[in-house]
């Protein structure tokens, strides 16, 4: 089942998971944000952080699971610090055939304009 308050939000993102070998999807309201997620189905952590100056996101975040509170961009080696209250509430990811097709397509309708292309790559603004 998709939590409400994910549903109500207005963009998802694609990531994949390791364990799983599966690409889910993740809800979010504010794509430059950075995020930690937790698989619903293997309860694998993942952190999806941005460079700014880089245009480019990913799982950039060493040693996860020690929980640091800095990560350091693999391209252009810029440092990054990650708020306290990052791993307090993590996203949840589905597995995509857990999404129904309605949800993203009420999404894509709502906030079309929005949208990040897939798996963060691409620029957020
Ligand atoms: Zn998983
Ligand atoms: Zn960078």
């Amino acid at each position: 089942m998709i939590k409400s308050e994910d549903m109500n939000k207005k963009n998802y993102m694609y990531l994949y998971c390791v364990n799983c070998e599966e690409e889910g999807i993740y809800f979010i309201d504010d794509m430059e944000q950075d995020c930690f997620i937790k698989c619903n189905n293997c309860s694998k952590e993942i952190a999806d952080v941005w460079c700014e100056d880089c245009g480019m996101g990913g799982p950039f975040v060493e040693n996860l699971e020690n929980k640091p509170h800095s990560w350091k961009c693999p391209d252009c080696n810029r440092g990054y610090s990650l708020s306290d209250d990052f791993y307090s509430n993590p996203f949840t990811l589905y597995r995509g055939n857990q999404v129904p097709k309605e949800i993203i397509e009420s999404i894509d309708k709502r906030f079309k304009k929005k949208k990040k292309g897939l798996f963060g790559l691409l620029k957020r603004k």
